[in-house]
């Protein structure tokens, strides 16, 4: 099987250090295996969305020369996906409807299981959670190393199709990724709490796991996350390559300096080694940045 990686950005606010990381790992993680590579636009969540994001987004990655091998997917148009995958967690009993609020979880924020066995007739259905076991998921994360979580401690049973009428965040990227036949997702560590439930999703759907990858998150000397620092964003203020050479740096590439754009990407397809990514460890970038 060829294999496949993604970058998924969703469509809040520019592209930043941060999220540049994420694509250039992804890319690099599939294109130097002779792999084919694919951008998803996460826009399920209208709300947080800002107008004309996805399409700087996409303008951004282009000038950095990433393009997406299949046409662009935008989660707005897979709603019919979402909402069958959901109907048959419903019948085979892996998912059950909830009429809880926020006020009905308890701090711990475990889900105690309240509507697990139906609800009774005065209750009004609100949300679909999946059903959770008592037992760890287990994967190998190829830069975090081994990763062990038990959903019943953690989590408890999880929203997949939320109270305000939109698919959950799980529920999206799972029939995404897998209509999509991933097969390398590589992100930023952010989301590697994320990943238990997505592998229980993908078992209850009997569909393949992919392998993952958490690269460290940018944070600047304060331990920010870049992405939220206002007014300097750093990719804007730097020319492409000097940008490029930055996250490569980042991601624990040892580039030479000074390279074009198209050389900077001939030496990275060429020594691009995921195992050179720091792990746990968060990164300070230089706080004069
Ligand atoms: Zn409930």
């Amino acid at each position: 099987m060829v294999s496949t990686g993604r970058f998924a950005p969703s469509p809040t606010g520019e592209l930043h250090f941060g999220s540049l990381a994420a694509a250039v790992a992804s890319f690099l993680q599939a294109r130097s295996d002779g792999g084919r590579w694919l951008i998803r636009i996460e826009d399920i969540d209208p709300p947080r969305e800002v107008p004309g994001s996805a399409g700087r987004i996409l303008q951004d990655l282009l000038e950095f020369g990433l393009q997406s091998d299949l046409p662009v997917l935008y989660q707005s148009q897979r709603t019919d996906a979402y909402k069958n995958t959901i109907s048959e967690l419903l019948e085979s009993g892996d998912a059950f409807w909830c009429s809880c609020s926020r006020a009905d979880i308890p701090a711990s924020g475990v889900y105690p299981g309240t509507c697990r066995d139906g609800l009774s007739r005065d209750k009004t259905p609100r949300s679909v959670r999946l059903k959770v076991h008592d037992m760890p998921i287990c994967f190998n994360d190829l830069v975090q190393g081994r990763i062990e979580e038990n959903l019943a401690e953690t989590v408890g049973d999880f929203v997949i199709w939320r109270a305000d009428d939109l698919p959950a965040y799980q529920l999206a990227v799972v029939v995404d990724d897998a209509c999509q036949r991933v097969t390398e997702v590589v992100r930023g560590v952010d989301l590697l709490s994320s990943t238990a439930r997505q592998i229980h999703l993908l078992n209850r759907m009997k569909l393949p796991v992919p392998r993952y990858a958490h690269h460290p998150l940018a944070v600047d000397a304060k331990g920010r996350k870049l992405s939220k620092r206002l007014g300097s964003d750093p990719i804007s203020l730097l020319s492409r390559s000097e940008a490029l050479e930055q996250v490569l740096h980042f991601l624990g590439q040892p580039c030479p300096a000074g390279l074009s754009l198209e050389d900077l990407w001939s030496w990275a397809l060429e020594n691009w080694r995921l195992s050179r990514i720091p792990g746990f460890e968060q990164i300070s970038l230089d706080s004069g940045a």
